[in-house]
């Protein structure tokens, strides 16, 4: 007889199971205060399963990544191998929510589909207001050292030219 006390995750009630299984490998939940959480016990003990979040690369887009999940659990000894796939694979822009950015990964029979859209008018727009903040940050310095020299002072000891 094998038993195993399991926490339901399928809703923030997170239901105590007691679920085993017999000689002739019949199942039984107890503890659920519904169906689902029988199911869950039962796949839990048998064959677990999880989605599986993570993140993609975007081709051209170098540093830029897409958040990911698979469409469906996947088995959970198949993790190791989903995770080695989707480091491979690349998403082409523009993406949507939902897109399909990698087949049966891993043999799986179950497809990887973007979690959030990502467009290049995007891209460019977080990197222009990197250079906006660049630009800010380069000419306060620039004012400092105006202000060091207008006042006769030289730059030995700020660790600027050091
Ligand atoms: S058994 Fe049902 S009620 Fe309890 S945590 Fe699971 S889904 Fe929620």
């Amino acid at each position: 007889m094998e038993k195993r006390e399991m926490i339901c995750i399928n809703c923030p009630l997170g239901c105590i199971l007691s679920v085993s299984r017999n000689e002739a490998g019949e199942v039984t939940v107890s503890g659920n205060t519904c169906p689902r959480g029988a199911e869950y016990g039962r796949t839990e003990l048998t064959a677990p399963k999880r989605v599986l979040t993570s993140t993609v690369r975007i081709q051209g887009e170098k540093g830029r990544v897409v958040p990911v999940k698979t469409a469906n659990p996947v088995p959970k000894e198949k993790i190791g191998d989903c995770m080695e796939a989707l480091k491979g694979a690349e998403a082409r822009l523009p993406v949507q929510i939902g897109d399909v950015v990698l087949e049966n990964v891993a043999g799986t029979g179950i497809a990887v589909v973007a979690t959030k859209g990502v467009e290049k008018e995007l891209i460019m727009k977080e990197l222009c207001s990197d250079i906006e903040e660049t630009e800010q940050w380069c000419s306060e310095i620039m004012e400092h050292v105006r202000e060091r020299i207008a006042q006769g002072n030289t730059l030995k000891g700020t660790g600027a030219y050091e």
